[in-house]
């Protein structure tokens, strides 16, 4: 019976509070199971420069739960960040994705970025994994891009920048992931040691319709050109978008509109042929 009610939650209608609970319990044990039976996958995102050239991609996780089908991430990861199962889910991601990167030569895949939970930036010991599993594979560091989100200055942006400076020290490159959707003073975004905004895909999405979300784009490239900061514009799903974007000196993008996320296999015969068309 939790599981019908299990599906329920899944399709939309609105639970008890009770159900909820016992859902997510039930949720949570099926995701720790998940792991040592095998049931997670990464799918992989191209992200292209201004000549659609892929130059990395995002990693984001993937459940097929044996029953209920496949879980969207929105859902899954946040029952795992109630508990440290999202630091269990997230190493075994880092490690997947530094084994890629040793297995691929830089200039096959020169970058995998990777999402963090601030549950899991702010455990202690953070910074030390990182720098074991990006040693034991044997990968510079800088080719990995960790993303975070607005969320980590909830307990205060100097103790965000000092965790950040840490890893900034051992190379790794740092994104701010679904910029404008969380606190979005721009004022705390010179004290941050960032690499890389990406624009939320609310903005991008609404570009066509809407001219303030127009006007709020532009605003994030130009602030961001004038701090150094890279910015990838993600959900990009239209030429018209992408256009927009160009023209106002946007040279990242991620989106439909060039790839969905893909399995490693489709993901792997894409870079083979970036190379095989770069050397004609
Ligand atoms: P995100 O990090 O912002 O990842 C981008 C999401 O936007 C992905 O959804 C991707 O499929 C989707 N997307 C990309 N381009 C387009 C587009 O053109 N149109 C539309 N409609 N969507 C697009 P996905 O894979 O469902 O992941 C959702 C979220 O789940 C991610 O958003 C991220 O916040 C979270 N997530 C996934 N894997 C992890 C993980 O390993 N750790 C953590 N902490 N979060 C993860
Ligand atoms: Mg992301
Ligand atoms: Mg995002
Ligand atoms: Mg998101």
């Amino acid at each position: 019976q939790a599981k019908m009610k299990g599906r329920a939650q899944i399709c939309g209608y609105e639970p008890s509070m009770q159900t909820q609970m016992s859902w997510r319990l039930e949720m949570e044990q099926a995701l720790r199971l998940a792991l040592v039976e095998e049931q997670l996958s990464i799918a992989f995102q191209p992200q292209l420069d201004e000549r659609e050239r892929v130059i990395g991609g995002e990693a984001l996780m993937r459940w097929h739960h044996p029953r209920h089908g496949w879980i969207s991430p929105e859902v899954f990861i946040a029952i795992a960040e109630e508990s440290d199962l999202i630091v269990e889910l997230e190493t075994w991601m880092l490690d997947r994705c530094c084994e890629l990167l040793s297995r691929l030569p830089v200039d096959v895949l020169p970058r995998l970025s990777v999402n963090i939970s601030v549950r899991h930036f702010t455990q202690p010991g953070f910074v030390e994994g990182l720098t074991w599993v990006t040693g034991t594979h044997g990968i510079d560091p800088a080719r990995l891009v960790v993303e975070l989100t607005e969320s980590i200055m909830i307990d205060g942006v100097a103790d965000a920048v000092e965790r950040m400076r840490a890893l900034k020290r051992l190379g790794v490159h740092l994104a701010l992931d679904d910029f404008g959707t969380g606190f979005s003073s721009l004022a705390y975004l010179k004290s941050l040691p960032l690499d890389e905004l990406k624009i939320d895909r609310s903005f991008v999405s609404n570009l066509d319709a809407d001219g303030s979300d127009a006007a709020i784009v532009e605003t994030i490239l130009s602030m961001a050109q004038h701090l150094g900061i890279d910015v990838v514009a993600e959900g990009v799903e239209n030429r018209a978008q992408r256009d927009f974007l160009l023209m106002r000196g946007c040279r990242l993008f991620q989106g439909f509109f060039f790839h969905r996320p893909m399995p490693l296999e489709d993901f792997e015969r894409l870079l083979a042929e970036r190379v095989g068309s770069d050397a004609v």
